[in-house]
């Protein structure tokens, strides 16, 4: 028998999955396309996009783009429409910067510049604004650009996290970086761009995004875009707090049988809390989505930001 859907899962979605091709899927990436996934699927009238987060092309892996799509496929996700890559997209970004123009402004300021100011100071955060009164250094080619914050407080009250979200982005953040220095986009900026032209009203992402969100939302209104509802679901970590990832050495999803592919979307989905069952329950991965479907409950995503996830 199915559940009955809850207030956030009764809705239209337009929600998308944007992993960045640094390396195949592994368990973490699995619980967000399957988070995002289910949001969509929920209602038949909602759309679920794939969209392939290279903007940052140095850290792009060869072949790792093609892996990820392949991955999906043989695990069973279909999406709406075409893919979205984003290194096809720097026309939207660069239009959507020359409409902001006013408020933004080059840097030349360096890493070590910016580390020699304070110790524990990182490129890009808690930025003191240096440049923003033009002072640039006209030997630097192609410097970053910035954008002037603003000392007032942007909020909002996630679907998932209980507590709602408060960041003076000018205070907490600093004038935050929108290209970089020499010439590639920011994440910040490309994800708000491409979000707001597939029409994306849902964004369902790990907790690890979940302070992003407020710099994405002062954009948003800089720009006149539609701020879509947000769903942070916890990330799954290693025992010491880390991220499962490709760099602590979480092993890319590579089963080749019905059975041990079934089996671990039921791990993803226990983690997101749903109601558990035996993979011996379903023949095939049709069986096992439609189940997903029709007992997926987004209220039951734990609300916590991490959960240590024991990898065998
Ligand atoms: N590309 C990001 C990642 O793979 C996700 C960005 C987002 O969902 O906003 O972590």
């Amino acid at each position: 028998m199915s559940k009955q859907a809850s207030n956030i899962d009764n809705q239209i979605r337009i929600g998308r999955f944007a992993p960045s091709p640094t390396g195949g899927l592994h368990f973490g990436s699995l619980i967000a396309a399957v988070a995002s996934y289910l949001c969509a699927r929920k209602n038949p009238q909602s759309q679920w996009y794939l969209r392939i987060e290279d903007v940052d092309t140095q850290r792009k892996q060869k072949g790792a783009s093609s892996a990820i799509i392949q991955t999906l496929e043989a695990y069973g996700f279909a999406w709406d429409g075409e893919i979205f890559y984003q290194s096809e997209r720097t026309d939207y970004y660069q239009a959507a910067l020359d409409a902001i123009s006013k408020h933004v402004y080059a840097c030349s300021c360096t890493r070590k510049d910016l580390q020699s100011l304070s110790s524990d100071m990182t490129y890009g955060y808690n930025y003191p604004g240096l440049c923003r009164n033009g002072q640039l250094n006209k030997d630097v080619k192609r410097p970053s650009i910035r954008v002037k914050t603003n000392n007032q407080e942007i909020c909002f009250q996630d679907e998932c996290q209980k507590e709602p979200f408060c960041q003076n982005i000018e205070h907490d953040i600093g004038d935050f970086i929108l290209k970089r220095r020499g010439g590639l986009f920011a994440y910040q900026l490309a994800v708000l761009v491409d979000d707001h032209l597939q029409g994306i009203n849902h964004v369902v992402r790990g907790a690890d995004l979940f302070d992003n969100t407020p710099r994405q939302i002062f954009l948003q209104k800089l720009l006149g875009y539609q701020t879509p509802a947000y769903l942070h679901f916890p990330v799954a970590t290693t025992n010491d707090g880390k991220k499962l990832s490709k760099q602590n050495h979480s092993p890319e999803l590579n089963a080749t049988s019905t059975n041990a592919k079934i089996q671990q979307l039921l791990k993803a989905m226990k983690f997101l809390g749903q109601t558990d069952a035996n993979q011996d329950d379903f023949s095939n991965l049709q069986d096992f989505w439609q189940w997903a479907i029709s007992n997926w409950d987004a209220d039951a995503i734990p609300k916590v930001k991490t959960i240590v996830y024991q990898q065998n």
